[in-house]
Parts: C-alpha cells; sequence; structure tokens
C-alpha cells in the first residue's frame, strides 16, 4: 500500500521520520538514526555524525525487517553490501539491559 503524498506539517512540532524497517512514521525521538562508516551501519546515538542517516525502530524485528528488504542501501544511496553488526550488537545490548 502507498499512502498518497506527504504528510501534512500543521502545528506539528516534532519531525516525523519513517522508520526503515516497519515504514511506519513516527517522531524522530522514538527512532534511532543510523549513518554509514566505510560500509559499516552504526549507530549514531547522539546523532552527531554527519552524512546521510537512517531511521529505525531500536528493535531487533525492525533491523531484520530492513534488512530483508534490503532497505539500508537505498536509505543511504550507496551500492552496499552493508554491514549492520554493530547496529545489531546494540539492539542486542538495549534488550540485555531491559531484560536484567
Ligand atoms: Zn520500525
Amino acid at each position: 500500500m502507498r499512502l498518497h503524498g506527504k504528510l501534512e506539517y500543521g502545528g506539528q512540532a516534532a519531525p516525523l521520520r519513517t522508520c526503515v524497517g516497519c515504514r511506519v512514521r513516527t517522531v524522530s525521538s522514538e527512532l534511532l538514526r543510523l549513518v554509514v562508516v566505510e560500509d559499516v551501519i552504526v549507530p549514531d546515538l547522539r546523532r552527531r555524525l554527519p552524512g546521510r542517516g537512517a531511521s529505525l525502530h531500536p528493535t531487533l524485528s525492525c533491523l531484520e525487517l530492513a534488512e530483508r528488504r534490503r532497505a539500508f542501501p537505498r536509505a543511504f544511496r550507496v551500492a552496499g553490501p552493508l554491514d549492520p553488526s554493530r547496529v545489531r550488537d546494540h539492539l542486542e545490548g538495549l534488550r540485555v539491559e531491559r531484560i536484567g
């Protein structure tokens, strides 16, 4: 399904971003910003790294969706392949912290 047009901005203060995994549009503060450094996708936790970013829900399921859909090369406008292991490590760390 393809939504028509762009979301209207009327009164909306927070910038909206689309998760590259599940394609849900939400406020950017709920999403993890990712950038590519030498073909490795790295989480930009402080949102300070330069370059084209992609947004992802900080969950393994959205990471897997993005990988399956080959969404990362498209989002970063590179030919790929890209290494998502740093992002996976980060998300698995988050999960452990939440359980522990
Ligand atoms: Zn998502």
